[in-house]
């Protein structure tokens, strides 16, 4: 019932069908990358950023269609979606406007480029093959063009496409020539929702610098808030805001390596702030900032190389808990008592290899509370009791396949707020109400662009969203 309306309310967001631009090009340098040699399946592993992305193209330029990413390895043989390497993009050669639109994509990405450069796109994007329409293209024939394709599927109801290593791994040059600038980055803005509940109308923004690419926040009991925000190439900067309102006129550097990818932070009952950097390839490092302001070095708090996203929350009794998402894997989970001493491990606490977004908060009763965000299966949630036991199962409460990532926040109410980005769309708020039933989700921002949140409640009832806005 729940889940229904909620479908209702987003299928009016959606863009119209039909809308035959392809996408934009940006300024590449001549230098490209050779055709993808065939680099048949050979794991069972997660989605690849490549393959979501590929899609996240496609659903910017062409409204969002359903679409099949990853593969369980007990079904039907040998396929690169068990990679997390296909992609299979839902058009219908039987509805004019989806064929057009398909026949449009695949002829941009297999255009010669202004250099000269035969099937420009496909190369870029570490294309292997594609099959559409009863015809196949392969990027290691490629002077064979399409070729008649006579397989159990004729693929007239979606485009397949596989892509190489390097391109599911966005090592290609449509990623790393075009530059960062592939990669969303843009300045922070600043919602307030009232302790009454309604939302103000105009957003603030906090940040201009057009290079952030993740944000998080923390409160204190004081009314303070902090937020955090990362700089590929120079760290982590933060920013605070009085009780009374008032933003800092600056940004203070708090962490200088550049490889830091992701942040969370959370604040305790002690005044205490924690901050938590992802840096690939190393792990967790945290930093811990006092209630006389004296920030800690920064500490290793986890080795897991491939994490990819963080999320924190203190309790009422000091305890910290980190979670992280390490793609192929799923969440896992590490404590920290009040007095400082972290658990030796890590403790898996979902098993979803596809996860790529977590949040979490605590309420007052001592509950914690997770969410993460898997790709075409939208935002799940799982919560662990005071006495540290965690739910069985995660229960899903939002269906909305193309969310992006999740940030969420408690009130002293014993309220959650549930904040889900949903790119061409904007940011939708979901409250979880003191008793335990979930609202509906509702809009609270109409900005497509924006692809990272935070969410932050205050002492005094009011909640604040902050949102990143891609500039590229
Ligand atoms: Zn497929």
């Amino acid at each position: 019932m729940l889940m229904a309306l909620l479908a209702a309310v987003l299928a009016v967001t959606i863009a119209p069908q039909g809308a035959t631009a392809a996408p934009s090009t940006p300024n590449f340098p001549a230098a490209i990358d050779d055709y993808s040699t065939y680099q048949p399946q050979t794991q069972c592993t997660a989605v690849k950023k490549g393959t979501v992305a590929l899609r996240d193209l496609l659903n910017r330029t062409y409204g969002k269609h359903p679409a099949g990413l990853g593969r369980d390895c007990d079904q039907g043989g040998t396929s690169e979606h068990k990679d997390g390497r296909a992609l299979d993009y839902h058009f219908n050669v039987y509805d004019a406007g989806e064929k057009a639109d398909a026949d449009e994509f695949l002829q941009w990405l297999l255009e010669t480029d202004k250099y000269g450069n035969k099937h420009a796109m496909a190369r870029r994007l570490g294309i292997m093959y594609i099959i559409w329409n009863r015809r196949m293209w392969r990027a290691y024939e490629p002077s064979a063009g399409w070729q008649p394709y006579s397989g159990p599927n004729p693929h007239t109801d979606h485009i397949h496409f596989s892509l190489s290593w390097a391109g599911a791994q966005q090592q290609t040059t449509w990623w790393t020539s075009a530059g960062v600038s592939q990669l969303p980055r843009g300045p922070l803005w600043d919602r307030t929702r009232w302790a009454g509940g309604s939302w103000d109308a105009s957003a603030t923004e906090v940040d201009g610098n057009t290079a952030l690419a993740d944000t998080a926040a923390a409160t204190l009991p004081n009314g303070n808030m902090y937020v955090f925000n990362v700089v590929p190439g120079s760290g982590v900067w933060y920013r605070g805001r009085t009780a009374a309102g008032d933003w800092a006129n600056g940004a203070t550097q708090i962490d200088t390596n550049g490889s830091i990818s992701a942040v969370a932070a959370t604040g305790a009952p002690d005044g205490s702030l924690h901050v938590f950097s992802v840096v690939p390839g190393s792990g967790i490092w945290h930093r811990r900032r006092a209630a006389d302001g004296t920030w800690s070095t920064s500490t290793h708090v986890d080795s897991n190389p491939y994490t990819t996203a963080v999320a924190a929350a203190a309790l009422p009794n000091g305890t910290v808990s980190l979670l992280n998402v390490v793609p192929g894997s799923g969440v896992w989970h590490r404590g920290r008592t009040a007095a400082g001493a972290w658990a030796a491990s890590a403790q898996q606490i979902d098993t979803n290899k596809y996860i790529t977004s977590v949040a979490a908060a605590s309420l007052g009763n001592g509950t914690l509370h997770v969410f993460a965000v898997v790709p075409d299966g939208g935002i799940w949630y799982r919560n662990r009791t005071a006495a540290g036991a965690w739910a069985a199962t995660a229960t899903q409460i939002d269906q909305n396949d193309s969310l992006l990532s999740v940030s969420a926040a408690s009130l002293p109410d014993g309220t959650l707020h549930v904040t889900g980005v949903l790119p061409g769309s904007g940011v939708w708020d979901r409250t979880r109400t003191a008793s335990g039933g979930w609202t509906n989700a509702t809009q609270i921002d109409t900005n497509k662009n924006i692809f990272a949140t935070y969410t932050a409640g205050l002492p005094n009832g009011t909640l604040h969203v902050g949102a990143l806005v891609n500039v590229n």
